[in-house]
């Protein structure tokens, strides 16, 4: 497993087609990961997240995520889908830009794109962030989701987990047993309720049914005080029965 570090992003190879970009820097963003060759044709590689442009104390978080990208040898241009796990603009603000580069399709679920359209509305401009303006290609169900065809195909299992916002997914690949896991649940933490159609208790069920999942790796949107990936079975049972305990 390869590992290096920018002052913004920690790159983590976590598989062979599975680079999670960690963000550290000073500010808000979230963490970017990327799934590379799985998609046929010329635009191969998959970006969950692409994040802030640029965010509230001025770093140019798109920028940098795109050096780190590029400097493990892939290229935004060569992006052909991204995956929103919700929509708050800490994770959705830079699509514009992917898709500009590349012609990047975008997926996210159907609730939350509905929640994006009413109440996200209010949610952006109460933070004076542009609304990112896109049109999802198609919706991400509950249940299984293939990425790509033939050798490289990568079968994922897609959870709607509400609580954070109304339509945020968790990404499950269990030939790896790695859990995307978006705002729902951090290192020690959970993601915030009290934003518009935020829920404690729609939260705490979606935690129970991401605690029954195998899991070596929990990729969280977000780094805490403690940590930011999880690694190992243990370790990964030990953080859901803490977080748990808060609520
Ligand atoms: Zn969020």
């Amino acid at each position: 497993m390869g590992s290096h570090s920018f002052k913004y992003h920690a790159s983590v190879k976590l598989a062979d087609s599975l680079y999670c970009y960690v963000w550290q820097g000073r500010g808000n963003n979230c963490n970017s990961c990327l799934f590379t060759d799985v998609l046929r044709g010329q635009r191969r590689h998959v970006l969950i997240d692409p994040g802030h442009v640029s965010n509230e104390v001025g770093e140019s978080c798109f920028n940098y995520l795109a050096s780190a990208i590029e400097n493990d040898g892939f290229k935004v241009d060569d992006i052909g889908l991204i995956i929103n796990t919700h929509s708050h603009p800490d994770h959705c603000e830079a699509n514009e830009i992917v898709v500009e580069r590349s012609g990047a399709w975008i997926i996210m679920s159907e609730e939350e794109e509905n929640f994006r359209n009413t109440l996200g509305r209010t949610f952006s401009s109460m933070f004076s962030v542009k609304i990112p303006e896109f049109t999802p290609l198609f919706y991400l169900k509950e249940g299984d989701f293939t990425l790509g065809a033939g050798n490289g195909k990568l079968n994922l299992q897609v959870f709607i987990v509400p609580g954070h916002s109304p339509g945020s997914i968790c990404l499950y690949w269990a030939e790896q047993k790695i859990l995307i896991t978006g705002d729902v649940v951090f290192y020690g933490s959970i993601g915030r309720t009290d934003f518009p159609s935020g829920s404690l208790s729609q939260l705490k069920q979606g935690i129970d049914r991401l605690s029954k999942l195998d899991v070596e790796y929990l990729v969280p949107g977000h780094s805490t005080e403690l940590g930011s990936i999880i690694r190992g079975k243990q370790n990964v049972e030990r953080n859901f029965q803490r977080v748990k305990l808060i609520i």
